[in-house]
């Protein structure tokens, strides 16, 4: 590529900064990316090349659901009184729609953190009823919030549980209730409604991004087939991308000139699942309703690992496409720059939490230490019994009782310093929400959903416009993998020395 070249000219002044990129601007490698094996990259639209405005879009479909409930299935119009709460639930919970709970998981799938209704579990309730066992969230009555459409359903849920609960709600159990604010929901996205106003106040909902465009035309300028795969309908995707690209640079004059294929309509995850036929959308050449993987491979000469699809739902559009399809997925998480931002405005504290749970961590095996010593002791008084002589005998019994002190007090530091450690962590983990703490993990365990993000997306990001700063034909490398024995065995060690 020479300084002429137009994919240079719209990329940053230095081609190596990606280190000195802000992190809310970095692509966050979990696998190797190679760009330049890339030949087709592909792009869910909702969450993903469109950002909505949030909570405003929440509050919307939160309203447009009461409101279909009221009106068609007969509930209390106590429900229109009700204000979304947008804190109220993150992504990556669960609802368990039996018992009107929600659920964080980490990443054994055990329940760490609970509410019922808008009440939060304590941890005697919330041990009562799941323990430590591992949940199948794929079981009837459970419903992952993989999706920022669904944030405003678990508050709506949760709202009617505790109307039921308080007697202002009728319905035969919490399933009910499930099952149908699942309906209003869905139906709120589907009977139009609530895409119309959308479309209506395009400017206030769908915020546009300038590095969008950018990003976009510098991969298309490096030669990528570019494709869109959205489960919105036709109309929808032309108001909202028409909205969002359309005259944004005088190459792509229509949001449609940047795609080389568009697929509307697209049932993602069946997509990746089933094999139902395009169907050619009159007047717009190059594009699609429905279709498949193994059709969109062939019409853009790309299979497998040389397709890279961009999406927000780790589902339908990072854990299928991967399995089924063999893609490579980049991960869209909006949250990502808050969560960034936290994360530096709390750095004092959590190098405080490290320093704390290494302390602990210490004080316990050093505890443990002296009662094995305390065990030995006293095993050796048994053994040789009669055989010690007085003076011994007192020796020994001397060493045990100061074992048994010291082991007592690290017990008790320990105790402090785990007071200390939950203290300063209930604290910051509540700066993230104050019920559900980070998305990523909770105290020192990875969440179920980072548990999915490692296993499924090769890399992820806050926006697409981030896709701008990098090169389209450069690698961008993820961690290298390690287990405990290799690090031990000095294998880093070795593979960071130049
Ligand atoms: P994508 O993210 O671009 O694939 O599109 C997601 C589409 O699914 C949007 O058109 C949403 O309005 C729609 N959607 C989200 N949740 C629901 C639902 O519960 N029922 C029906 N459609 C939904
Ligand atoms: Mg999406």
């Amino acid at each position: 590529m020479n300084a002429w070249d137009p994919a240079f000219l719209a990329a940053p002044p230095l081609t190596e900064a990606e280190d000195r990129l802000a992190p809310a601007h970095k692509i966050y490698a979990l696998r190797t990316l190679p760009l330049g094996d890339i030949r087709a990259v592909g792009f869910d639209m909702d969450h993903t090349l469109a950002r909505y405005r949030s909570p405003e879009i929440d509050d919307l479909a939160f309203k447009k659901a009461a409101r279909l409930l009221v009106r068609e299935r007969g509930y209390s119009p106590w429900l229109l009184e009700i204000d979304y709460n947008p804190a109220f639930a993150v992504r990556g919970l669960v609802l368990d729609g039996l018992r009107g709970n929600l659920l964080k998981l980490n990443r054994e799938r055990q329940v760490v953190r609970a509410g019922h209704g808008s009440l939060a579990m304590t941890r005697v309730e919330m041990e009562a009823v799941y323990g430590r066992r591992r949940l199948s969230t794929a079981a009837k009555g459970f419903r992952s919030i993989d999706t920022l459409f669904e944030i405003p359903e678990s508050h709506l849920y949760a709202q009617m549980v505790d109307g039921l609960d308080r007697g202002l709600l009728r319905a035969e159990n919490y399933l009910q209730l499930f099952r149908d604010v699942r309906w209003a929901i869905d139906t709120a996205h589907r009977n139009g409604e609530m895409k119309a106003e959308i479309l209506q106040h395009k400017d206030f909902f769908i915020p546009r991004d300038p590095q969008l465009a950018l990003a976009l035309g510098r991969l298309k300028r490096a030669g990528k087939k570019l494709f869109l795969l959205t489960n919105s309908e036709w109309t929808f995707t032309d108001g909202v991308l028409g909205h969002l690209l359309n005259g944004q640079d005088e190459d792509h004059p229509s949001w449609t000139n940047y795609f080389d294929l568009v697929v509307v309509s697209s049932r993602k995850p069946g997509f990746f699942l089933e094999t139902p036929e395009a169907v050619p959308l009159k007047g717009h050449p190059r594009c699609f309703s429905g279709g498949h993987a193994a059709w969109l491979e062939e019409t853009l000469e790309a299979r497998g690992e040389q397709v890279l699809y961009v999406g927000d739902h780790i589902y339908g559009d990072v854990l299928r496409s991967k399995k089924n399809a063999s893609w490579r997925t980049l991960m869209l998480v909006p949250e990502l720059e808050r969560e960034l931002k936290l994360l530096e405005a709390k750095a004092d504290d959590l190098r405080e939490l490290f320093r704390l749970e290494t302390a602990r961590r210490r004080t316990l095996r050093r505890a443990s230490v002296l009662q094995d010593q305390l065990k030995r002791n006293r095993l050796r008084y048994h053994v040789l019994g009669q055989r010690l002589s007085p003076d011994a005998t007192a020796a020994l019994d001397h060493e045990a009782a100061q074992l048994a002190a010291s082991a007592e007090a690290l017990r008790r530091r320990a105790e402090v310093q785990g007071l200390e450690l939950q203290g300063l962590s209930s604290a910051v983990e509540a700066t993230f929400n104050p019920t559900w703490g980070p998305m990523f993990r909770d105290r020192d365990e990875l969440t179920r959903f980072a548990d999915q993000l490692q296993q499924f997306a090769c890399a992820y990001t806050g926006k697409v416009g981030n896709l701008h700063m990098y090169d389209p034909l450069a690698t961008v490398y993820g961690p290298i993998p390690s287990l405990p024995h290799e690090r031990a065995g000095g294998l880093l060690t070795s593979l960071s020395r130049p």
